[in-house]
């Protein structure tokens, strides 16, 4: 037997469970709610009263503005007892099958996460996260029991309150906004609000109060007329003002900088219609704006296209009354469930417990989505990419097809192409919107229709992810550009040693490290990959590793060996046949190469630089590698210019960008070879849909038989730019 209180809350809550719920196994919510009770007798709350009016008034709010299951609803009466009693995890298991005891033990973990200091924010979302996808209700039930620990807040501590308050606008608001939870999100956000800023909660409040009447009666005025012709057009309709919750009213004030009497969506209407017929909601949307005039630039239909996260309404501004703005929403009684309680109305809107909807399916995927990627991205990365896509906004945008794709806010057709399929986001070298090409960091907006053009030949950049919106795109970006670092630097390592070897250098790691270092590299891998992208040449930096190990820095070097002055010697020699005068061709004898890093030809201005194998090496002067080698060679650095003659051909490379037609590739060529028969050595070129991407790399004699290549090619129709480029890093 027990206490006859107790007995009347059973009684209510099971009042509650069959009012909203399809099916209510009554012995099972009355064995939670008994053991429960026993298992907490001896327990008190921080208010005072017994600790069991906790998970009692938890178990209310599942069954009242969840409305989930009977399941979720006996987990919520048990859900703190394996953490604060002496029945274990197995009692509950025994008694009340997996599905109880996996929901509590769900539940019991989240609150370790929290309650433990030690793991990093992004970490316990993974966790939340991880914890969801195995069931739902584990969320749903936690979200309910949050809920109930803010609505008693005030009987905590003002640090753990402060708190229990930051926490729950930073992430448990959130994941019940993205889960649909309306109405939860908003008590969450307001209790937070209440305790974070006292004075502004109340101040707020305390205007809304002062205005209520005069708002109410407004309201009424407003929707008389409504009502008689919604009634006339015989629909079953409800309409009701709506109030407006105090921390969004406190975000908009921040947002447009104004006082809270002009914020003008005070003034919220929303008609809720009883039907299954969707074109209801547009008859009554029709009566709305014949009565009053619409903005037309508010009118929202999310019920042809639906938020991701299944919200479907009407959303219109229409001028009322005294000229004043009122908000209306109109939408079924289905959607309206849905809009207050998200996934847990498609929970019970299923026919059938054992398989999960398609939009559940959505849900949980995207969750899924968020975490498969958990070994890429730093917490940090995740955390904040993840906030990103809880709360943005939303884009709809369509494929040539037609096909609707729902993006955040800023999405650019990066996150288009990644959304239609990896392979099209690693591939994209442009798109057309509406039919006219557009940067790849174009901000997309509702109703642009994109196609992206992609070529095979195309690899995600660095840059993308500066302009990449969605966690799936960044992620994506990310891991290829760490995999590409990756086997760039084993490439690198391979030339370099092999170089080493042939070299006959033997080096220690410590050498090797220290030589690296004094480069300024941040690591051996930036390192590896200067050289394969050939930012950096490797003979050059073997000569400076032999120059330097023979004249270790400090006091040593006075001690240098025979053969150390013997390159002295060579260096001097170079410098008197050089000595600012006209080397190359001249003195044939002289060994010399051109750098590939940067490929200079005749008319470019240039400098030597001595080498022990292979003479001088010869740079562009604004080459990077020379800034860097004139710091740390310089009495190896020789002036050197053209002959005044010469007749060689020189490689050099350009880069054309534009816009492709039929023939383009031939006039490019045709124009070429036509000026002083220039020959093409290599044509690598990017053409898929409409841009044109194309380097060609060419035997010219001179800076000016470039240029005027250049000139002729701008001329082409269809080309946007003409570049030279140096080496193969560019
Ligand atoms: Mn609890």
């Amino acid at each position: 037997m027990i206490d006859s209180i107790y007995q009347k809350k059973l009684n209510d809550l099971l009042a509650v469970c069959r009012k909203n719920l399809r099916s209510v196994d009554e012995d099972l919510i009355t064995r939670a709610f008994m053991l429960s009770l026993e298992a907490h007798k001896n327990n008190l709350r921080a208010s005072g009263e017994p600790y069991f009016i906790h998970p009692f008034e938890v178990a209310m709010i599942v069954a009242k503005e969840i409305a989930l299951d009977d399941v979720s609803i006996a987990s919520a009466l048990l859900h703190d007892v394996v953490e604060d009693t002496d029945f274990e995890l197995k009692d509950i298991r025994a008694e009340f099958g997996d599905a109880v005891a996996d929901i509590v033990n769900g539940i019991t973990k989240i609150t370790d996460i929290f309650e433990s200091h030690e793991v990093t924010q992004a970490e316990s979302y993974r966790k939340l996260l991880l914890s969801m996808v195995g069931d739902i209700r584990v969320m749903l039930v936690k979200f309910a029991d949050r809920l109930h620990n803010m609505r008693t807040l005030e009987y905590l501590p003002p640090e753990k309150r402060l708190r229990l308050a930051k926490e729950t606008l930073d992430i448990y608001a959130p994941f019940a906004h993205r889960f649909g939870l309306a109405q939860i999100k908003w008590e969450l956000e307001d209790l937070s609000f209440k305790h974070l800023h006292v004075q502004e909660y109340e101040k707020i409040s305390r205007q809304l109060r002062s205005k209520r009447r005069e708002r109410e009666h407004y309201i009424n005025r407003f929707v008389q007329p409504i009502k008689k012709r919604l009634a006339e057009e015989k629909l079953n309709f409800e309409v009701a003002g709506r109030a407006k919750h105090i921390f969004s009213i406190y975000n908009k004030m921040l947002k447009r900088n104004k006082p809270l009497e002009e914020i003008y969506d005070l003034f919220a209407v929303r008609i809720i219609i009883d039907t299954k017929d969707n074109s209801e909601c547009f008859i009554a949307y029709s009566i709305v704006t014949e009565i009053y005039k619409p903005i037309p630039e508010r009118f929202k239909d999310y019920i042809s296209v639906p938020k991701k996260n299944g919200y479907q309404s009407i959303h219109t501004t229409v001028i009322g009354p005294d000229g004043r703005m009122v908000e209306v929403q109109i939408r079924t009684r289905a959607m309206h469930d849905v809009a207050e309680r998200g996934v847990a109305a498609h929970w019970i809107y299923k026919e059938n417990n054992a398989s999960l909807d398609e939009e559940l399916e959505g849900w949980i995927n995207w969750v899924r989505e968020i975490f498969e990627q958990k070994n890429d991205d730093t917490p940090k990365e995740l955390m904040e990419s993840f906030k990103l896509n809880l709360y943005q906004d939303e884009i709809y945008v369509f494929t040539p097809k037609g096909d609707l794709k729902i993006l955040p806010q800023n999405s650019t057709p990066i996150d288009f192409a990644f959304e239609i399929h990896t392979n099209v986001g690693y591939h994209c070298i442009g798109a057309k919107v509406n039919g006219r090409i557009v940067p790849l960091s174009t901000i997309l907006r509702s109703g642009d229709q994109v196609e992206i053009i992609s070529s095979k030949n195309q690899t995600p950049n660095a840059g993308w992810e500066q302009f990449a919106v969605t966690h799936k795109a960044k992620s994506h970006i990310r891991r290829f550009i760490r995999e590409e670092s990756r086997k760039f630097a084993e490439e690198g390592k391979e030339t370099w040693e092999k170089k080493i070897k042939r070299r006959k250098i033997s080096m220690s790691k410590e050498e090797f490290d220290k030589f690296v270092h004094s480069l300024k590299y941040a690591d051996i891998q930036e390192f590896y990959s200067a050289i394969v992208s050939q930012k950096i040449d490797v003979d050059t930096l073997i000569e400076q590793y032999v120059i330097r190990s023979k004249h270790p820095v400090g006091e040593e070097a006075a001690e240098a060996p025979d053969s150390d002055s013997l390159f002295s010697k060579f260096i001097n020699t170079a410098r008197d046949l050089t000595s600012g005068i006209s080397v190359l061709g001249m003195n044939d004898n002289f060994m010399h190469q051109y750098a590939k890093c940067c490929n200079p030809i005749p008319g470019d201005d240039i400098v030597g630089f001595v080498t022990t194998g292979e003479g001088i090496k010869i740079h562009r002067k604004d080459c990077k590698n020379v800034l860097s080698l004139r710091l740390a060679e310089s009495e190896r650095i020789v002036e050197v210019g053209w002959p005044s003659e010469h007749n060689a051909d020189y490689i050099t490379g350009i880069h054309i960008h534009g816009e492709d037609r039929p023939a383009l590739l031939s006039d490019i060529t045709h124009a070429i070879s036509t000026y002083k028969n220039t020959n093409i050595r290599s044509v690598n070129v990017d053409s898929h849909g409409s841009a044109f991407d194309g380097r060609f790399v060419l035997y010219v004699k001179d800076t000016d038989h470039l240029s005027r290549i250049i000139e002729k090619i701008k001329n082409i129709p269809g080309i946007d730019s003409v570049e030279r480029f140096a080496g193969k890093g560019e």
